[in-house]
C-alpha cells in the first residue's frame, strides 16, 4: 500500500444548473453548455484503451506546433463560447499538463465572465503525472476543480493499462497535493476493462473512501478507431456498485445537476461517495450538451463523430470576427442530432471511423 496523506475535504454538494444563458439549442432541444478544449495531441503514457503503442509509436506524427490553436486563439473562442451559453470549461487533451504555458491559459480562462457577470466553471483532465510539479501553479491560475485519471493502485496493473513504467505513488503524491493545496473538487476516473483492471475496483474504492476524493468508475468505451473495443471488454456500470455494494453498502444520490452524466452513490456508512459513468449500458444522449474543440481548433459535436462540424483555426486565421465564428458555432450545434450511444448497436455505428480522443478531447 502507498503510504500517501489525504486531508479530507468537503465532498462536492448539489448544484443546480444554470440554463438561462443558453441561447442555441440542437435539433433534440439540447442546450449548448459544455466545451472540452484539447491542448494536445501527444501523452506520457500510452493507455492501451486510448493511445495503444503499436499506433502511437515513434512513427506516430503528432500536430505540428504551428497547427495547434495558440493559446491565445483558444481564449478567444472560448470567450465566444461563453457568450453562446457555455458553463463549464474542461480542458483536455491528450496529456493537457505536458502544454507549455497551460496555467497561463487557465488563468485567462478562469477570468471569463457570462453575459450576466457570473463566472465559468473552469475543469481539467489529467492523467496526474505532472500534477506534483503543476498543482500550485494551476491552483494559482484559478483551477479549482480537477479530475485525475488512474486506472489501478497496483503498480503493475497499472503500468499495463497505461503501458509505461510510471509508478503510481507519482499519481497519488499528485493528488494529494492538490488536496493540500486546497483544490474545490477532486475526481479520480478509472475506466474498467474485464480481465485487465477488474480486479482493482475494490483496491481503489477501499484506497479513496474517506479520503473526499469522488472515485469514479468508467466503462470502457469503444472511442477512436484504434483500441481494438469489443462488448466483452466492458464491465457493467451495476456490476461494478453490486460489487462495491457487497462490502461498503451504498445508496444511490440525487444528480448534482440535470444533465450529470456520472451517477452517484454514497457509502452508507459516510464514507464519502462514487460515481459511475455508464456510457455503454446506459445512454445519455438525451441529455449531452457538450461540445469538443480539437487540438487544431476543428469543431465536433459529438465524441464519436467521424468528421468535424467546422474549422474555427481557418475562420480565426482568416481574421474573421467573433459574430461570425459564433455564428458558425450556433449553425453547427443547431444542425446537430447526434445520439451515437443510442445507436452503438447497430453495425453501421460500429464500423464508424472515429476519430482519435487524444486528439478530439476526452
Ligand atoms: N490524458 C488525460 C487523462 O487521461 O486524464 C486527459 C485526456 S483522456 C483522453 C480523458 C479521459 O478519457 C480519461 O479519464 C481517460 O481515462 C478517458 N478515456 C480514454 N479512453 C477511454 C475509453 N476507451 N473508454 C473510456 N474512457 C476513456
Ligand atoms: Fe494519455 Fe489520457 Fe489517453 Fe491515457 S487516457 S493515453 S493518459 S490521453
Ligand atoms: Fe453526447 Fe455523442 Fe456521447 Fe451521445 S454519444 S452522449 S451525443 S458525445
Amino acid at each position: 500500500m502507498h503510504a500517501v496523506k489525504f486531508i479530507p475535504i468537503k465532498a462536492a454538494g448539489t448544484r443546480l444548473r444554470d440554463f438561462s444563458g443558453s441561447s442555441v439549442y440542437d435539433k433534440s432541444s439540447r442546450p449548448l453548455l459544455d466545451l472540452r478544449i484539447s491542448v494536445t495531441d501527444r501523452c506520457n503514457l500510452r493507455c492501451t484503451y486510448c493511445m495503444p503503442r503499436e499506433i502511437f509509436d515513434k512513427n506516430h506524427i503528432y500536430l505540428p506546433r504551428k497547427e495547434l490553436l495558440s493559446l491565445e486563439e483558444i481564449v478567444r473562442v472560448a470567450a465566444v463560447f461563453v457568450r453562446l451559453g457555455v458553463r463549464k470549461i474542461r480542458i483536455t487533451g491528450g496529456e493537457p499538463l505536458l502544454r507549455r504555458g497551460i496555467e497561463n491559459l487557465i488563468e485567462k480562462l478562469a477570468k471569463l465572465k457570462t453575459p450576466e457577470g457570473g463566472s465559468v466553471e473552469i475543469a481539467m483532465t489529467s492523467n496526474g503525472v505532472l500534477l506534483s510539479n503543476k498543482a500550485r501553479a494551476l491552483k494559482d491560475a484559478g483551477l479549482a476543480r480537477i479530475t485525475v485519471s488512474l486506472d489501478a493502485i497496483n503498480d503493475a496493473i497499472f503500468q499495463r493499462m497505461s503501458d509505461s513504467d510510471v509508478q503510481v505513488k507519482t499519481i497519488l503524491d499528485g493528488i494529494a497535493t492538490a488536496q493540500q493545496l486546497g483544490f474545490e473538487t477532486i475526481k479520480v476516473n478509472m475506466v474498467v476493462k474485464r480481465g485487465v483492471n477488474e480486479s482493482e475496483i475494490l483496491p481503489m474504492a477501499r484506497y479513496f473512501r474517506n479520503t473526499g476524493v469522488i472515485l469514479r468508475f468508467i466503462e470502457y468505451m469503444d472511442v477512436g478507431s484504434s483500441n481494438g473495443w469489443v462488448m466483452d471488454d466492458v464491465v457493467p456500470a451495476q456490476q461494478i456498485v453490486d460489487l462495491i455494494s457487497r462490502h461498503y453498502p451504498l445508496v444511490s444520490k440525487a444528480a448534482g445537476f440535470s444533465g450529470e452524466v456520472a451517477k452517484r452513490w454514497a457509502y452508507v456508512d459516510g464514507g464519502g461517495e462514487i460515481g459511475v459513468i455508464a456510457s455503454v449500458t446506459q445512454v445519455f444522449c438525451h441529455t449531452c450538451t457538450r461540445i469538443r474543440l480539437s487540438t487544431d481548433g476543428k469543431l465536433y459535436t459529438c465524441l464519436f463523430a467521424e468528421h468535424s462540424n467546422a474549422d474555427l483555426r481557418a475562420l480565426l486565421r482568416q481574421g474573421q470576427t467573433d459574430q461570425a465564428i459564433s455564428e458558425a458555432i450556433a449553425d453547427c450545434w443547431q444542425d446537430r442530432g447526434d445520439r451515437y450511444s443510442e445507436l452503438r448497436n447497430e453495425a453501421s455505428a460500429l464500423s464508424r471511423n472515429k476519430i482519435e480522443m487524444s486528439y478530439i478531447g476526452g
